[in-house]
């Protein structure tokens, strides 16, 4: 048998309904994982140990009483911005350092209830801005194939502590790609679910129009699991889709035999690395070789997508974070001066270089006289990206595509060139922009280091989506591969 901590949600999760293994052990291998590798990677900003081992001894209560469900005893990451009760919710911000929530996300109580097991919350970008983890205010993570590359952001901690073994999975979130390019830089397989599929209730909000909630995990079969739990309506959040959730699992035949793929063009543009080119394109042969029927097609706005989301998303943002003032909670720098003056000072001292640079360029572009220039020239822009897919979709089930046109790069490489970090993005920010449902499929490597597949698919296309995964994955064997450590 493999080590623990390298098994996968459907196998830990099999050897614990069989009584090989108990939460506790299970709980207890990972928490000596992160003991021994996550200095070398900082994907962790908070190891919840005792709270670990607590649920893990009520998972196991609940195998031995017959009541478990299949994320039962499983033990997982949060991505740090996402509310955990009682456990300390940082956004990676100065802001927020200290702030205790003291109820959980939707999706994260969801999760409890099921019995998974908290082991942390995982590192990331300064409220999810960033596409590095470098805009983290703590500390960068580092990518488990290479520690001197970046694993990707925003949700950068929990695809690197899924890809070394400090997690069975975690749950990241995904604004403009967030989920999707970190699970493609280290190796994992990450989905970014339909807007309004999973609820975003307690998950502090970045971009409300695009934020979504997902799954980093070894595979779309342990994917399809945590959808499950976490996916359906929720009156705590208006947008919320009401549709029924379908049985995901179920879904997973492995059949793509006469499915019709798409193929962006404008997903192969310049500034392509030759190496993920070459690794994408034998991954959709492969796709062809198991039955799909492969077919060009064209999204010709592709090329505003970059400005309209850098126009979309900092305006949210600007308005989002108006919140944190050092007056209702989180950090407070008080002392000489009046209100203003104080909040002045909370907002300088809380907020990182990143989060200042969206929050003017959203305020600037909101502004009168502007707002019609920026702000609702983006939004017609947005419906123009928009009808690009719906187009795409009376032909093609399914697309497939890079997720971002280069591998992980060097730390330090792009913190200087803001443009050039937001570049990073051109290939996942547009199913944003349309609310659709995609995910990251390893598929292979250039340069040593993992290039993902993308699948983009129609508005709660989920199982479909899941199952070209599965079907790819049970062909190939590239979302085993594991990094040394
Ligand atoms: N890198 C993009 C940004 O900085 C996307 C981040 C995300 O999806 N949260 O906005």
């Amino acid at each position: 048998m493999s080590e623990l901590w390298q098994l996968s949600v459907t196998q830990a999760s099999q050897l614990l309904a069989d009584r090989e293994i108990s939460s506790v052990e299970l709980t207890e291998c990972l928490l000596q994982r992160i003991a021994d590798v996550d200095g070398r990677l900082s994907s962790y900003i908070t190891v919840t140990g005792d709270v670990a081992r607590q649920q893990a001894e009520m998972a196991d209560r609940r195998i031995a009483a017959g009541e478990a469900g299949p994320l039962t005893g499983i033990p997982m990451q949060i991505k740090d911005l996402l509310c955990t009760g009682g456990v300390p919710t940082t956004c990676a911000s100065r802001m927020l350092a200290e702030y205790v929530p003291v109820y959980d996300a939707t999706a994260v109580g969801r999760l409890r209830e099921q019995g998974a097991v908290l082991l942390g919350k995982g590192n990331m970008d300064e409220f999810g801005m960033g596409s590095s983890t470098e805009n983290s205010a703590f500390f960068p993570t580092r990518n488990p194939w290479d520690v001197e590359k970046v694993p990707g952001g925003s949700s950068g901690g929990s695809a690197a502590a899924v890809a070394a073994g400090m997690a069975a999975f975690a749950l990241g979130t995904d604004t403009g790609g967030s989920i999707r390019q970190p699970a493609s830089f280290c190796g994992v397989t990450g989905l970014k679910p339909t807007y309004g599929r999973v609820s975003r209730y307690g998950l502090v909000a970045y971009a409300s129009s695009l934020d979504q909630v997902g799954p980093l995990a070894r595979d779309a079969a342990d994917c399809a699991l945590i959808l499950q739990a976490i996916a359906g309506h929720d009156s705590h959040d208006a947008t919320s889709l009401p549709d029924p959730v379908p049985d995901y699992a179920a879904g997973l035949n492995g059949d793509v035999t006469g499915l019709r793929l798409g193929v962006p063009q404008e997903y192969f543009g310049e500034g392509m690395d030759a190496g993920v080119r070459a690794t994408v394109t034998s991954a959709i042969d492969q796709l062809a070789a198991l039955g799909a029927e492969i077919r060009e097609i064209s999204l010709p706005t592709t090329e505003y997508a970059l400005a309209c989301y850098y126009i979309i998303a900092p305006s949210e943002c600007s308005a989002n974070l108006a919140r944190y003032d050092g007056v209702k909670y989180g950090y407070s720098h008080r002392g000489e001066g009046d209100m203003w003056e104080a909040m002045e000072r909370t907002r300088q001292h809380g907020f990182g270089p990143e989060v200042k640079r969206r929050i003017m360029l959203g305020a600037f572009a909101l502004s009168s006289g502007y707002y019609d220039a920026y702000y609702h020239k983006a939004q017609q822009v947005r419906t123009l990206i928009r009808e690009d897919f719906t187009r795409a979709f009376e032909g093609v089930d399914a697309l497939v595509a890079p997720v971002s046109p280069i591998v992980a790069f060097p730390i330090g490489e792009r913190t200087d060139d803001p443009v050039r970090m937001y570049l990073v993005d051109v290939y996942t920010l547009p199913v944003n922009i349309a609310g659709l449902p995609a995910m990251s499929v390893p598929c292979g490597f250039s340069d040593g280091l993992p290039v993902g597949l993308q699948l983009i698919g129609p508005h709660l296309a989920e199982s479909r989506l899941l199952n070209i995964a599965h079907a790819y994955q049970q062909a190939t064997d590239w979302h085993t591969q594991r990094p040394a450590l």
